[in-house]
């Protein structure tokens, strides 16, 4: 795994709309981060900075020690994912995740080893054959993580990901996504507006507002400080 780092990381847009403002954030390799704040405070403008989706105006970007804000998205070793699902309709639950793979030449037999792992790990090997339409909200979602990791990045984003569910889904996934965390290992940042999901989930968290970074720590110091 592979750390983030964030020096004086602004975003204006064309307009002028000031979205991120001179953030500083060092995330741990393997850590799960949290950016958690109220809808409009630079959370996504932020993710995706680092995912090279969206250029910085001012500021570096490093994924452990490369200087990366100048590479496009695929030159960055991340995955991410996002609240809507964006399968591929027509290809079955295994075809969408060994679509990154196929991509990169990947051949057919390490392919199918890696999907069938990683669909044991989210609770899919019964599934790799269906259609997404076939799919439950949650299971989509799974499929979409499934499609996202399997390419083992050295950084997993996560914008959102479970707003698109009902509360007790979202609720037992929280439970999955630490599970999945903790088996890959992988650097993870995960945005959400939920205060609840942000304290549950993250290692640290980080609290965004007006595009500046206020306060980062783990729940437990966020919790008790006044
Ligand atoms: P959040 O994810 O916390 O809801 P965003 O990063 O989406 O916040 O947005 C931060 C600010 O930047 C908001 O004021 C939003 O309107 C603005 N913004 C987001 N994307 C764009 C864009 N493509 N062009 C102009 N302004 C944008
Ligand atoms: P498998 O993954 O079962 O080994 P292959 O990767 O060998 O299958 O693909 C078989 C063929 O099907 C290839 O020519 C590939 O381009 C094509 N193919 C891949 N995805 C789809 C899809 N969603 N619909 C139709 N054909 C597809």
């Amino acid at each position: 795994a592979a750390g983030i780092t964030l020096d004086g990381v602004d975003k204006v847009y064309r307009g002028g709309v000031k979205a991120v403002s001179g953030v500083d954030l060092t995330i741990d390799p393997g850590e799960f981060m949290v950016l958690v704040g109220p809808s409009g405070c630079g959370k996504s403008t932020l993710l995706r900075m680092i995912a090279g989706l969206e250029e910085v105006t001012a500021g570096r970007v490093h994924i452990g020690d490369t200087d990366v804000t100048n590479k496009l998205p695929q030159q960055r070793d991340v995955a991410m994912v996002f609240q809507s699902y964006a399968l591929y309709p027509r290809m079955s639950v295994r075809r969408n995740m060994e679509f990154g793979l196929r991509m990169r030449g990947t051949k057919a037999a390490e392919r199918k080893a890696r999907a069938a792992e990683v669909a044991e790990t989210l609770g899919l090997a019964h599934l790799l054959e269906r259609r997404p339409a076939a799919l439950s909200g949650g299971q989509r979602q799974r499929v979409a993580m499934g499609r996202a990791i399997v390419r083992r990045p050295k950084v997993f984003l996560m914008d959102e990901p479970l707003s698109n569910l009902d509360a007790k889904l979202r609720v037992s996934m929280r439970a999955e996504l630490s599970r999945l965390h903790q088996r890959l290992g992988v650097t993870t940042v995960y945005v959400t507006h939920d205060q609840i999901e942000a304290m549950t989930l993250g290692q640290r968290v980080a609290v965004l507002r007006d595009g500046v970074l206020q306060q980062c720590d783990t729940p437990a110091n966020l919790f008790h400080k006044p």
